[in-house]
């Protein structure tokens, strides 16, 4: 029998409210569903990833020039988040790039007013109807699936408008959207609250280190740290009660860990913090996603040293 490869991707929305969500293990749990499970039966996990998409559409789009520099493909948001489809942007946009590159080479000017006109291609070329007619479909969903979906109908049908009537509606940051462990009434930081029946069986459910394992990471051990945590005291105690440490859920790679402290500080008149945080930098997909949700923004990731990461061939 031939054999087959089949490609299976899972997109959760970085602005969602109960910090239990992992969405890795909501990824296990898709692929638990009846039709998948079959047709994943007796197969084999050949690479995994991971990656942070920008889905802020039109609205979210940053200035696309500056001195010395354009913006192009998913840096600068041409991701139609409807589509779930950028490639075919990030290509013309590559090429106006290019032309506007070469107008600069031969003026010998590489300011950002004469890179400026690539902001002017962009907008004259189909990028712009292409985008403009889905720039609300993300902040659609901030009200939950089924008012989403008839929302998005309404955009679709009214070219873009949010509701059929906006113009554009305010859609607030990720990680502002988190709510705490309290509202949902969860005690503590235990996820079988939430995955109560997920399991990993090595077949069709993975945890993440394999998972970590087939995206083929690698790093020099005494590479500068590109994950900079800018007050650990914060995880130990607010981030703790408050959240429970979700950066221990929503990156998909188990970099961030919270580990029993051997020996916790004396705090006199309160409780001393039993955990602390420990960064398994190594294991890092360089998703970006933890220096997007951190309900804190405590989190600064940087480019980390090149020639380090994971490998994705074949993918
Ligand atoms: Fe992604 Fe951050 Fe985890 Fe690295 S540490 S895999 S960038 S969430």
């Amino acid at each position: 029998m031939q054999n087959r490869i089949v490609n299976l991707g899972y997109v959760t929305g970085l602005d969602y409210r109960d910090p239990l969500i992992d969405p890795h293990a909501e990824f296990q749990r898709f692929k638990s569903h009846p039709f998948l499970a079959k047709l994943l039966k007796g197969g084999k996990m050949i690479r995994y990833g991971a990656k942070a998409i920008a889905a802020g559409g039109w609205h979210a789009m940053p200035r696309l020039y500056a001195d010395g520099v354009l913006i192009v493909g998913d840096s600068a948001g041409f991701l139609n988040a409807a589509r779930l489809k950028g490639i075919h942007s990030a290509i013309k946009s590559g090429m106006l790039a290019a032309e506007t590159i070469f107008e600069a080479l031969v003026a010998g000017d590489f300011s950002a007013g004469r890179l400026r006109g690539f902001e002017s291609r962009v907008k004259e070329s189909w990028i712009t109807p292409e985008l403009r007619r889905y720039r609300n479909f993300h902040a659609a969903f901030s009200r939950g699936r089924w008012l989403g979906m008839a929302n998005a109908g309404l955009q679709y049908l009214s070219g873009g408008r949010a509701w059929g009537i906006f113009d554009r509606v305010h859609q607030e940051p990720g990680h502002e959207v988190m709510r705490k462990l309290s509202t949902y009434g969860y005690r503590g930081d235990d996820a079988t609250q939430r995955y109560r029946d997920l399991k990993f069986d090595g077949q069709l459910t993975f945890n993440k280190v394999s998972d970590v394992y087939h995206a083929a990471v690698a790093h020099d051990e005494d590479q500068p740290a590109h994950l900079h945590v800018l007050d650990t005291n914060i995880c130990s105690t607010r981030c703790a009660e408050e959240y429970g440490n979700p950066c221990q859920r929503f990156c998909p790679a188990a970099v961030y860990e919270m580990a029993e402290m051997s020996e916790p500080p004396a705090v006199a008149g309160g409780q001393a913090p039993r955990r602390q945080l420990q960064i398994n930098f190594s294991n890092c997909v360089h998703c970006k996603t933890c220096d997007i949700m951190d309900p804190y923004q405590i989190i600064n990731w940087v480019t980390p040293e090149g020639g380090g990461g994971p490998d994705y061939k074949g993918m």
